[in-house]
């Protein structure tokens, strides 16, 4: 327990610490201190040790760890149904790459702030963001209190955000200044992939990581076109090119690994790296499926993430847990493939060990940072209740979440967004949609 009285209990009809049915407990909640877990015990007990403490009781509800999306580029919320069912280099350069080309600084600002209302109604507490103007997204992630992993995206060629790549180190030593002491938002180093980043620039952000001790997050083996280049230029595949380079470590965080071959799951294991599973991107771009169910064999770090609105289209990890769950049964065969339990493990803890946060994030326990989120489970798509992880993977959808609570403190409460005025986040998105439509 903290020293300081604990101001707030959060409690329901269950509580699910982590994502197991054994673990459920009636009538529970949160006591919160400073943003952290201070105690779990019986709503009657919490009630009774802390007096004092506002009370936030759910009658039907549920509190559960908030969801974690380990990997996304927020401000694409802008994109969202721009171009779709189109083959990916069409879909790329035809349509997202010229509208990227137009994009501001508070565009991005906007953008972001958009995903981040979609994510906290749907149970997401923390998120991994790459992407342009990066300081827009961590203002933005600021604004919303959602906790964030925020970077600039690296290329070889000059980016509309920082200029010439030179410049971009620049950007990103601001911002590892700026949210140096910050509770909720980390800095991360995004090379954004193999195809677009050249050994020398992959190994100067590879050493920044290491002098940071931050997070380095990068697309890895999305495509079979991109394993096919890196063969080409540098006769390894992905992984083993990054390993020669110093960046596969416990630090860092692959999206996708759709095209890996039994070696290269052995050793993104081996080396602790976090994977982010973008299921539902990989689908709609006709990428492939990750092996996830191999890549847990090996006790790979597997979270699940959206990817951007341009190729999913939106950022809600319930439908994207449901699609995990049964996509892989379908592909390998076996109903007993990616169980619920182990799907919403990636979506909590999963994520959390994948951003190097299995400490503070992931579950429910005390000494843990307070990020949860109150489920109603009233509903009649939600009745009867057998079993808490089914229920929530395969019956329940964003909209049952009521009321979401980052490092302590209230953001959403009874579907209400708290932190920021909804309305004219989405105001905003629609008056850019519009330049976007007349080609600005
Ligand atoms: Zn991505």
């Amino acid at each position: 327990m903290t020293a300081a009285e604990p101001s707030l209990i959060i409690s329901g009809r269950y509580l699910l610490p982590q994502a197991r049915q054994t673990g459920v407990l009636e009538n529970h909640g949160l006591a919160i201190s400073g943003g952290v877990i201070a105690d779990i015990a019986s709503t009657e007990t919490l009630r009774s040790r802390y007096p004092k403490a506002r009370h936030v009781h759910t009658e039907d509800g549920l509190v559960m760890p908030g969801l974690v999306n380990s990997h996304t580029h927020a401000a694409m919320s802008l994109f969202r149904g721009l171009a779709d069912d189109l083959p990916l280099e069409n879909w790329l350069n035809n349509s997202i790459l010229p509208a990227e080309r137009q994009l501001t600084a508070e565009m991005v600002y906007w953008g972001t702030l958009l995903s981040c209302a979609e994510m906290i109604r749907s149970g997401t507490t923390a998120f991994c963001d790459m992407y342009l103007f990066a300081k827009e997204v961590a203002r933005a992630a600021a604004a919303s209190k959602m906790r964030a992993w925020v970077g600039e995206v690296f290329y070889d060629f000059p980016s509309p955000s920082y200029g010439p790549p030179e410049q971009g180190f620049v950007y990103l030593d601001e911002m590892f200044e700026k949210y140096r002491e910050d509770r909720r938002l980390s800095v991360t180093i995004n090379p954004h992939s193999v195809y677009l980043c050249s050994p020398g620039l992959l190994e100067r952000l590879a050493e920044i990581a290491r002098s940071r001790a931050a997070i380095v997050n990068t697309h890895l083996s999305e495509t079979a076109g991109e394993v096919k280049t890196c063969l080409e230029r540098y006769g390894l595949r992905p992984a083993a090119h990054l390993d020669c380079l110093g960046l596969l470590t416990p630090n860092t965080l692959a999206a996708h690994g759709v095209h890996i071959n039994e070696e290269e799951i052995a050793l993104l294991a081996e080396r602790g790296v976090g994977i982010s599973h973008c299921l539902q991107s990989n689908l709609k771009l006709a990428s492939g499926i990750a092996p996830v169910p191999l890549l847990l064999e090996k006790e790979a770090k597997i979270g699940l993430g959206t990817d951007g609105s341009a190729s999913n289209n939106n950022v809600d990890l319930f439908t994207e847990m449901k699609s995990v769950a049964l996509v892989h049964k379908g592909v390998s065969g076996d109903p007993t493939a990616m169980p619920a339990e182990t799907v919403l493990h990636l979506a909590t803890m999963g994520g959390g060990a994948a951003l190097g946060a299995a400490a503070t994030i992931g579950s429910l326990e005390v000494g843990k940072k307070a990020d949860c989120i109150v489920v109603d489970l009233a509903a009649s798509h939600l009745t009867p209740l057998y079993n808490l992880p089914s229920q929530l993977v395969y019956a329940a959808t964003g909209s049952d979440v009521r009321h979401s609570i980052i490092d302590g403190e209230i953001i959403m409460r009874d579907r209400k967004i708290l932190a920021f005025d909804e309305q004219e986040v989405r105001a905003k998105a629609r008056e850019y949609a519009g330049k976007f439509r007349a080609g600005m």
